[in-house]
């Protein structure tokens, strides 16, 4: 069980990836995936289509989603695994947690324009799928495309992280509500690539402590976010708090993703995995009968 090829964070254009449901379906069991998350930004609309898709072609599924946070002045991703997509207080959760997204867009381009790229928004909505889901991803996919930058991580160094242009500060949704959103929808909640937040030991500290007092179960360890230190120290923070291990590429489009989809190291082993808690929630793929 502790080798099952499990890809529990991923990204369609129903958030800010470029494949649909069914092409990351199909591109999950061509890559060998055994268990599989599609866990798009605030928004569970590619749940049914992931998991009719995933199941034609014999895949197990998670439901998942990938919930915007703001812990200590930061932004803090927390994944929802195993989650029923038709839960109404999840759905509300996420529809307000989303509805800032597009005037947040328009002030980006504003800052943007103010050092004369005009046209951002109407550019990074060319490359949207979902109305509702704007994000700085198109935006960095538009200014790559008209040969402002090279690639996106150069988009987001230069123009939209905090003291560039195009960075707007956002309040996302609050740790204790997100993490209650997805548990009371059946689902366990995940602290998704740790390593990744700027927080001193003591922030970091008190988002650990408080995820796990609001009910929080897991935490990514092994993500395209971290290096193999990094790994290390997730697996230690894990084994610290008492939580399972997830495992995830956060793989959002070819050629733009550090990993691949279904290509990712394995847990560390002295690790639980996420999956062991979530043997009830997986979603199987009819078995067909043996020849
Ligand atoms: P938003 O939710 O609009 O703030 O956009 C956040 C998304 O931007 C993340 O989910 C990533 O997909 C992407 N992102 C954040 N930082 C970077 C980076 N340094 N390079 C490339 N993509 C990034
Ligand atoms: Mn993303
Ligand atoms: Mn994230
Ligand atoms: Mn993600």
């Amino acid at each position: 069980m502790h080798l099952l090829n499990a890809d529990l964070h991923s990204h369609s254009t129903v958030s800010d990836g470029t494949l649909s449901p069914e092409a990351m379906a199909a591109r999950a069991a061509a890559n060998g995936v055994e268990l599989w998350a599609l866990t798009d930004h605030d928004e569970l609309g590619g749940q049914h289509r992931a998991r009719d898709a995933a199941h034609a072609l014999g895949l197990d599924v998670l439901h998942g989603v990938e919930v915007s946070v703001t812990f200590a002045g930061e932004t803090v991703h927390i994944v929802g695994l195993g989650v029923d997509p038709d839960d109404a207080v999840l759905g509300k959760g996420l529809a307000a947690t989303r509805g800032g997204r597009e005037a947040r867009a328009r002030e980006m381009a504003a800052g943007l324009a103010a050092v004369g790229i005009e046209g951002a928004y109407e550019g990074a909505l060319r490359y949207v799928g979902n109305p509702e889901l704007i994000s700085r991803t198109h935006f960095a996919r538009f200014l790559v495309d008209s040969g402002v930058c090279p690639d996106t991580h150069s988009v987001f160094r230069r123009y939209l992280t905090e003291g560039h242009p195009g960075y707007v500060p956002h309040r996302w949704a609050r740790l204790g509500d997100a993490v209650r959103w997805i548990t009371g929808a059946g689902g366990l909640a995940v602290i998704a690539h740790p390593a990744r937040y700027r927080f001193s030991p003591t922030a970091e500290f008190a988002l650990f402590s408080e995820f796990v007092a609001h009910g929080g179960r897991g935490v990514e360890v092994v993500t395209a976010s971290h290096t193999h230190p990094e790994q290390l120290r997730m697996a230690e923070t894990a084994l610290e708090f008492g939580l399972l291990a997830s495992r995830g590429s956060d793989f959002h489009a070819p050629g733009e993703s550090r990993l691949e989809l279904g290509q990712l190291p394995d847990l560390p082993g002295r690790l639980t995995p996420v999956w062991e808690a979530l043997e009830h929630r997986i979603q199987r793929a009819p078995r067909r009968a043996a020849a």
